[in-house]
This record gives structure tokens, sequence and C-alpha cells, in this order.
């Protein structure tokens, strides 16, 4: 559906992690009177309907499981998280947090109360796991293994984080694991095979948020295999349930990632 510019200004200010939703709901707003555009005016009326008493509730679902755009096509991509957050979308429908929530909070529930997920699907971590209550990021660990290298330098040039410098006299390249961020550029790029995948998996950050005291995610340290973060996920979720009161947020109650993992 077409947006008038001021109609598209107005979304913009819109918080981003709801930003997506808010505008569906404009556009189903607007076609349900019948219109194939979406001017300010629509964007105003559903805010004053929003900001009336109980508005926003119903549409409060108390999770959300967001992807980067990896699953697109993009190029970049590392490990892909399709899969792993539809599992993720199971577990949290199971856990009910929309009742937590309601039997917890005082007032209506508002969307900073949602327990969040989000996945990219690389380092450049474009769905910002950083902010928000469990954050995961698709990763690959590369490894040299005994195919001859050329000594190119493509991999080198490739790397953005210097991770890499060549062994000339030992004719391999030689991997620094404390700049690695594990986006597997190397191993894309390598054309016979000396840098190759050692380990695929998931980097996992538990308790950020955003607000009046932002905090970024801790990180759960190593590389996580698909089920070992599904159990992470419902270990945080026991967590959050057992230890949140009057709608505290998941950061607000994790002081160490130990916390949840013993
Ligand atoms: S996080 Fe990586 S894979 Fe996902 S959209 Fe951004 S650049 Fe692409
Ligand atoms: S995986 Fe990425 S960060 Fe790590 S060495 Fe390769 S290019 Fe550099
Ligand atoms: S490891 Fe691969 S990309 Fe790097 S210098 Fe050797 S052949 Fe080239």
């Amino acid at each position: 559906m077409k947006w008038s510019q001021d109609a598209d200004q107005a979304i913009k200010k819109v918080p981003f992690f709801v930003r997506k939703r808010v505008k569906k709901k404009v556009e189903a707003f607007a076609a349900q009177k019948g219109k194939t555009s979406v001017e300010l005016s629509d964007v105003n009326e559903l805010k004053k309907k929003f900001l009336s008493k109980g508005g926003m509730e119903k549409d409060i679902k108390g999770y959300e499981v967001s992807t980067c755009f990896g699953g697109a096509g993009c190029p970049n991509t590392a490990n892909s998280g399709t899969q792993l957050a539809k599992e993720i979308e199971k577990i949290i429908e199971k856990e009910n947090i929309r009742s937590f929530l309601k039997e917890n909070v005082k007032g209506d529930l508002k969307f900073h109360h949602e327990f969040r997920v989000t996945l990219s699907d690389c380092p450049n971590a474009c769905s910002r796991p950083q902010i928000v209550d469990i954050g995961i990021i698709g990763s690959v660990l590369p490894g040299v293994s005994d195919e001859p290298c050329t000594l190119c330098n493509a991999c080198v040039d490739v790397c953005d984080e210097n991770a890499i410098t060549l062994d000339e006299e030992n004719v391999k390249p030689v991997i620094g694991s404390h700049q690695c961020l594990m986006c597997a550029k190397c191993i894309k790029v390598c054309p016979t095979g000396t840098i190759g995948e050692k380990e695929k998996g998931f980097r996992v950050m538990l308790g950020g948020r955003l607000g009046r005291h932002p905090r970024l995610a801790m990180e759960v340290a190593g590389l996580h295999t698909h089920d070992q973060v599904l159990s992470i996920v419902q270990k945080a979720l026991k967590f959050y349930k057992e230890n949140s009161e009057n709608g505290q947020r998941f950061s607000h109650i994790l002081s160490s990632v130990e916390q949840i993992l013993t």
C-alpha cells in the first residue's frame, strides 16, 4: 500500500521495535475504510485510538520474535536463524506470556512489557540483538584446513576485524580468535578451501534493553548449537516467569548469565 510523505514521516517516529507491527495495523485500518493509500489522518486516527484507555492492550501479544533480512537472501548471511526463530516462537507461545503479564502488570499492558527475541544471521546484527531480552547471532567459526594456501591475500582483504595474518614461511593463514567475529566472509572468499568452516552455530546474548536506563545484553560465552539455543531460551523464560514482578523486564532481574544457566 502507498504511503503519503507526511504519513511516512509520522510512522518513522514510532519506536523501531514496534514500527513494523504498527505499520501493518495502519494499513489494515486504511484498507477497512476502503482506501488504497495511507494518509497522515489514518496514522493520527489510529494513534488516538491506541492512546485511549485500553486501546493498545488488545494488540499486545506478550512477546515478539523477529529476524533480520537474512532470510530474504542477504549475501552476508553466516548462519540462518529462520528455522530456529520458528521453534523459539513455538516455545514462547506455550509459555503464555500474555496471561503471565496480565496477572503481573498493574494497569494496561503496553508494548514495552513484551518479551522480545531477535535473530540476526550474521554479526552485522541488523535486528539489534544487543538490546532485546534474548538476542541471537548466526555465526560460523573459521578453521584452517590442510588444503594448500596460495597466499592470494583475499581472506586478509575481506576481514573487517584484521583477524587474519598470513604466515608466509609456513604458507598458511593464521586466524586471531580474539578478533574473529565468526562472520564467515573469509570462508566464502578463499578459493582453495584452506579456510573452511570449523563450527557453525549461534552466539546468544541475554538481558538487553533500551528505555530510561539502557543496557547492552550480556553474552553467553561460546558458540551454541541449535538445540543449545532452544535450551537457553527455555531456561531464560523459566527464570523470567519465576522472578519477574509487576512487569519487570528480563533485563531488570538478570544480573549475570550464570543465573539462568545453572
Ligand atoms: S544481520 Fe547480516 S544477514 Fe542479517 S540482514 Fe544484516 S547483514 Fe544481512
Ligand atoms: S570469520 Fe569474519 S571476522 Fe573471522 S576471520 Fe573470517 S572474515 Fe575475519
Ligand atoms: S587462506 Fe585462502 S584466501 Fe587466504 S591467502 Fe590462502 S588461499 Fe588466499
